[in-house]
């Protein structure tokens, strides 16, 4: 009877031990944004689109999980003014195979397979691949299984192999762990870690697009993308994507790819027409974020860039846009809640502090 007694107190011990630190600990998410350029072209010193998800508790600043989306150029950069090194990564995730989106991967990678090639390996979640009624296929899988070639057949893969046996014979890409999936129009679930957990829905800009929602204790966050509507041009409702929406219904934070009105194909910008009508534009994003019910909302992936004089080739009506210009353009959509005109390194905390 003694001993049972002796048990039975040893576990009730060990559970409140176990129990104690989640009860301090309270739970936190940050968003930041790790680029904001708006496509291709390059402005005054901006990283190409990214949007860094952490996920933790006070304890730890909020950073047990992270999660990259998108990884544009200078991303690694905008990282390590975060004091996130490429290693730290766990999941990195594209919502399409666009290069503004996509070249600061290769970066990322062949540094963590310089330093950190005994793993763990990084997830990668993208759409599966994803034939276009215009006669190409799209894959994510192939751009990851030839991420490094550059470096393998300029030889430097082998050069370091020889120096430090221990790195993965591949190369960067045997680093990956790829996660497929098939976009469709309803959310699904494709990566979790813990309390966190992320889903993906289609949406139309490119094929194989797609727009992610992460959803912890702390709140949730949807990636948009370069998401804009089915209907590729006007006469159209709105230039923002249904999928999204239904996908950020209840979320804390909308973080979106975002065009100026001024582009407007007759505005006189130039912009060819489906470049612009493929994006959404800033003010149906404000509209879009007050049906949702999101408290956040943070422009990114700018067209044009603010103080920028000209989009990449392509002329700025009016000349360069403001803050306040963009601003003003969500708001005129109805959103009363936190806009965000996205800069590099601006960050969301939930809960804020
Ligand atoms: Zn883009």
């Amino acid at each position: 009877m003694k001993w049972l007694t002796f048990v039975l107190a040893l576990v009730a011990g060990t559970v409140l031990l176990a129990a104690a630190p989640v009860a301090q600990a309270a739970p936190c998410m940050i968003v930041t944004l790790t680029g904001t350029m708006g496509g291709p072209p390059e402005f005054n010193g901006l990283a190409g689109p990214g949007t860094l998800v952490r996920y933790g508790d006070d304890a730890n600043n909020c950073s047990a999980v992270k999660m990259q989306f998108d990884a544009g150029r200078g991303t690694v950069m905008r990282l390590s003014q975060l004091n996130v090194p490429p290693a730290q990564v766990n999941a990195v995730f594209f919502t399409h195979m666009h290069s503004d989106h996509t070249d600061g991967f290769a970066d990322l990678m062949q540094l963590r397979w310089h330093f950190n090639s005994k793993g763990p390996k990084v997830d990668v979640v993208c759409s599966a691949d994803t034939a276009s009624i215009l006669g190409f296929t799209i894959s994510c899988q192939k751009f990851v299984a030839h991420l490094a070639d550059a470096y393998i057949h300029s030889g430097e893969i082998a050069q370091r192999l020889s120096e430090d046996k221990s790195r993965l014979a591949g190369g960067p890409a045997d680093l990956i762990h790829l996660v497929t999936f098939e976009a469709t129009n309803e959310p699904q679930v494709v990566w979790t870690s813990g309390d966190v957990k992320v889903s993906a829905i289609r949406s139309t800009h490119m094929a194989g697009h797609a727009s992610y929602r992460v959803d912890t204790p702390a709140g949730s966050v949807v990636i948009g993308g370069d998401a804009g509507n089915d209907t590729l041009a006007p006469p159209r409702t709105s230039s923002t994507s249904d999928e999204v929406e239904k996908l950020a219904q209840g979320a804390d934070i909308i973080v979106h790819s975002t065009i100026h009105p001024i582009m407007a194909p007759d505005k006189g910008s130039g912009m060819f027409p489906q470049g612009y009508y493929r994006q959404s534009a800033a003010s149906d994003l404000g509209a879009m974020a007050k049906r949702a019910g999101a408290k956040h909302l943070m422009l990114t992936h700018l067209i044009p860039p603010v103080g920028a004089e000209r989009q990449g080739p392509w002329k700025i009506p009016g000349g360069a846009l403001t803050e306040a210009d963009y601003r003003t353009a969500a708001q005129e959509g109805g959103f009363t809640g936190n806009i965000i005109v996205g800069t590099d390194l601006a960050s969301v905390r939930l809960p804020a502090k």
